[in-house]
């Protein structure tokens, strides 16, 4: 049997590799903390559990439409509301499992083999691969380290060609947690505006994940509604109710994107689970309160880790605008003791402190690692006890 030379050239995702890693050790009883993984720690919504418990014994167990249950269509059209200031109607939204899925579906609508995708750097794993899988070309477009990687609009303005289809916004952004702020957003808006074969992918998966007093990540149809018609909304459930294995995503959009969306959808998975599609709808009418407290949680942990990380030389965090990720820059270390690159730290981090933590270069950036905040107090402490363990080797006082 001979694999596609498309797929034999996947890169596997590489958090999943760690992972896998993680579990051999864990097998052979060392005591591994894992910052790795994209999900947060804390339990699904109670009361979308609960009405996931009771969608299987009303026997919700069967095909639903392909573009979802129509109630679920309803209430992600009032939360796009909220979030984005689009009136969308039911037609202008489509349920699939979840958003990566959608991602794919998505491109595939939008892309000819050649087209290219353009991606700000540092970026998700899955980004390029997925884009190779609709014979898009990707094309990451760093952002200024010295800025933080926020967004430069003069670099996005060089990287756009006629060839360039679809440009694909990540905010907050992981790995960084980069949120973009109303005026980033404006000057995009007016550069997506100039450029009329540009469609927006607005991936916001992480946007109720923010910490300011904003009920959401500003979005860019917030300050600019006449860009409606060519910019599609990502998102689901996984992050903000801690769903991700639910499997439950949607896009909003214009009506005729979404017909066929639904209708790609169809041939290829059919529908999202319909029992977590019950439990989504709970989860966007009564989830709120525990999110909310999740998000108090998450920025605790935030207030103290970073600053006790940042005392620990080689090490140096600021407390992102959203997600729950730590872009940290370690470049410290290299030329020292073999470490040469990230990947070379996460190792030496990972087989002799047994922390498991995601090298930058996995990101498309060099000099920083990935870590999850969304793990408990203890294991925080532990692993920066751990840390601390190796930059004393490292660098001797
Ligand atoms: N977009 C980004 C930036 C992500 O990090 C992820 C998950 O890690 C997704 C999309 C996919 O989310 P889902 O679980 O809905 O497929």
């Amino acid at each position: 049997m001979r694999i596609s030379k498309k797929v034999l050239g996947l890169k596997p995702s590489a958090t999943l590799a760690v992972l896998s890693r993680v579990r051999q050790l864990k097998i052979k009883g060392a005591p591994v903390i894992s910052l790795t993984v994209g999900e947060p720690d804390w339990p699904t919504v109670s009361v979308a559990t609960e009405a996931g418990i009771e969608a299987i014994r009303a026997g919700m167990t069967k095909y639903t439409p392909s573009a979802g249950i129509p109630e679920l269509r309803k209430a992600i059209a009032k939360e796009a509301l909220l979030q984005t200031g689009i009136p969308y109607l039911e037609a202008g939204v489509c349920v699939g499992a979840g958003a990566k899925l959608l991602l794919f579906s998505a491109l595939q609508l939008l892309c000819d083999p050649g087209d290219e995708v353009l991606f700000f750097s540092p970026y998700w794993v899955s980004y390029p691969e997925i884009i190779k899988l609709v014979d898009g070309i990707p094309k990451a477009v760093e952002m200024p380290e010295e800025s933080g990687f926020r967004l430069d609009l003069d670099r996005l303005s060089s990287a756009i060609n006629e060839r360039t289809k679809v440009l694909l916004l990540c905010s907050p952004n992981n790995p960084t947690g980069v949120t973009l702020s109303r005026e980033e957003l404006e000057g995009l808006a007016e550069l997506v505006r100039q450029n009329q074969g540009l469609t927006v992918i607005s991936d916001d998966i992480y946007n109720r994940l923010v910490f300011s007093s904003e009920r959401s990540a500003p979005h860019l149809l917030q300050v600019a509604r006449d860009l409606k018609d060519r910019v599609i909304c990502l998102n689901g459930v996984s992050k903000a109710y801690s769903m991700t294995g639910w499997r439950v995503g949607w896009v909003s959009g214009p009506e005729a994107f979404i017909l066929s969306l639904s209708n790609h959808l169809s041939q290829i998975s059919t529908c999202a689970f319909g029992v977590s599609q019950a439990a989504a709808i709970a989860a966007l009418t009564d989830g709120e309160d525990e999110l909310l407290q999740r998000l108090a949680e998450l920025k605790k942990k935030y207030d103290w880790f970073v600053p006790a990380l940042n005392s620990i030389r080689g090490f140096q965090a600021q407390t992102p605008d959203g997600a729950f990720f730590l872009w940290v820059r370690v470049n410290d270390f290299f030329g020292k003791r073999g470490i040469s690159d990230s990947k070379s730290l996460a190792f030496e981090l990972l087989e002799n402190q047994f922390v498991a933590t995601v090298p930058g270069s996995e990101f498309g950036v060099e000099g920083y690692l990935r870590m999850s905040i969304s793990v408990s107090d203890e294991d925080l402490r532990e692993a920066l006890r751990r840390f601390e363990v190796l930059s004393k080797s490292i660098f001797p006082t």
